[in-house]
């Protein structure tokens, strides 16, 4: 008899979209693990934390239309604050996850 194992964690996520658990934070939607997109809460732009309490799953297009809404606001910010010259050299770029995040200077 093989030795019983307490789930893991991607065996209990499984479950949760297997039972239409996972919904968009955007639309309320239920989300399939393939539409989902992990969506930091507080941005790392704005010095969120890269942590799982600061994340959110989204469908991928409410990901995208937030992300452009942000980047967006974050550009009306820097244009009134003048922040725009001095950060001109470091764009912001979306990761493989979704997150925009600013490219680091080592890059640009
Ligand atoms: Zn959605």
């Amino acid at each position: 008899m093989t030795e019983r194992r307490a789930p893991t964690l991607t065996m209990k996520l499984e479950s949760l979209y297997a039972l239409g658990q996972i919904r968009c934070a955007v639309c309320a939607e239920r989300l399939t693990e393939a539409e989902t997109q992990w969506d930091h809460v507080h941005a790392l732009v704005l010095d969120g934390p890269d942590v799982g309490t600061n994340l959110r799953p989204l469908h991928i297009a409410c990901h995208a239309r937030i992300t452009a809404r942000l980047a967006r606001d974050l550009g009306h910010i820097r244009r009134l604050t003048g922040e725009t010259q001095k950060r001109r050299s470091r764009p912001l770029r979306r990761r493989m996850n979704g997150a925009v995040e600013r490219v680091s200077q080592k890059e640009s």
